[in-house]
């Protein structure tokens, strides 16, 4: 997207969130924090949401921009650390939460898995990007002499989840897959394939990590991620087995599985969890959605 078309998109947004910033009173949204995760890699942390910021002395590469307001305290926040510019934006997946704002950052190329594309033709408020460059399994960016790798793992938080690897510096950005010690809330899980959650953190959790970033919390903690791969085994091997048993039951007719939906939501404790925030409320809501998935696929 070039010039007044550009221009007038981001103006047109600004106006947009602006009213919502008025909605829900956004004017108490704390202030971002930038943490130094390793020599020319940060974490920005604002308006509740992650980005990995990784800087050269040529160029910077940044994760989920979100929206232009939150793009421009970006933009800020890396200007009290580089003269560099941002030339490139790599989006962990294709929701409007996280890809909002490019435009802050001209000439930047928008990387995205090519299944962006295809959501974002359905655009009905006019605020997602032009994605410049598409992968399909692995893409490889260097920012100066840092390694920056993005990983499509299959469909997770929707189906462009990006995992942002940095071997060398042993950093992850996790895309919107889990939070520290909470479950998902309930009206986020719709568009998560909890089976590809599963083995999306299973595959990352064999990587050596020092940081682990997650797209809704300041913490980079490793654990939070180990601690989300034992949930979503333990609520895949529990769903599995009811599964297999209403299956057995009925003499192996897998239709008797469509009876759980029902049931299994309502009836099904996973006690170990029960101090996770939201277990209460959305709980249920993770059942339905692994049941979905193990059953029918999504
Ligand atoms: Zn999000």
């Amino acid at each position: 997207m070039k010039g007044k078309m550009k221009v007038a998109l981001l103006v047109c947004c600004a106006a947009v969130f602006s009213m919502s910033l008025v909605a829900y009173n956004y004017q108490q949204i704390p202030p971002p924090t930038v943490t130094m995760l390793a020599d020319g890699v940060y974490h920005y942390f604002g308006f509740f949401t992650s980005s990995l910021v990784v800087i050269s002395d040529e160029e910077v590469l940044i994760t989920d921009p979100s929206n232009p307001l939150r793009a421009q305290s970006l933009k800020e926040e890396i200007a009290k650390l580089t003269d560099s510019p941002v030339t490139t934006i790599a989006l962990t997946h294709e929701h409007y939460d996280h890809v909002g704002g490019t435009g802050v950052f001209e000439n930047a190329t928008v990387v995205c898995h090519r299944n962006c594309q295809t959501v974002f033709d359905l655009d009905s408020l006019g605020d997602v990007p032009q994605v410049d460059e598409t992968f399909d399994e692995f893409k490889e960016i260097r920012v100066g002499d840092k390694v920056v790798q993005l990983h499509y793992l299959g469909p997770g938080d929707g189906d462009a989840t990006t995992i942002v690897y940095m071997p060398t510096e042993r950093i992850v950005a996790t895309a919107d897959l889990y939070e520290p010690r909470a479950l998902t809330h309930k009206n986020w899980v719709d568009d998560k394939n909890f089976t590809g959650v599963r083995h999306i953190l299973n595959t990352i959790s064999n990587w050596d990590v020092d940081h682990a970033i997650n797209a809704h919390s300041p913490g980079t903690d490793p654990v939070d991620l180990q601690e989300n791969v034992e949930y979503y085994n333990d609520l895949y091997d529990a769903v599995k087995a009811a599964v297999e048993e209403a299956v057995a039951q009925a003499g192996g007719s897998s239709f008797a599985a469509y009876g759980l939906f029902d049931t299994l939501p309502q009836t099904m404790e996973l006690e170990k969890y029960s101090d996770w925030g939201q277990y209460d409320s959305s709980l249920p809501r993770h059942v339905e959605r692994m049941l979905l998935a193990i059953y029918h696929g999504d």
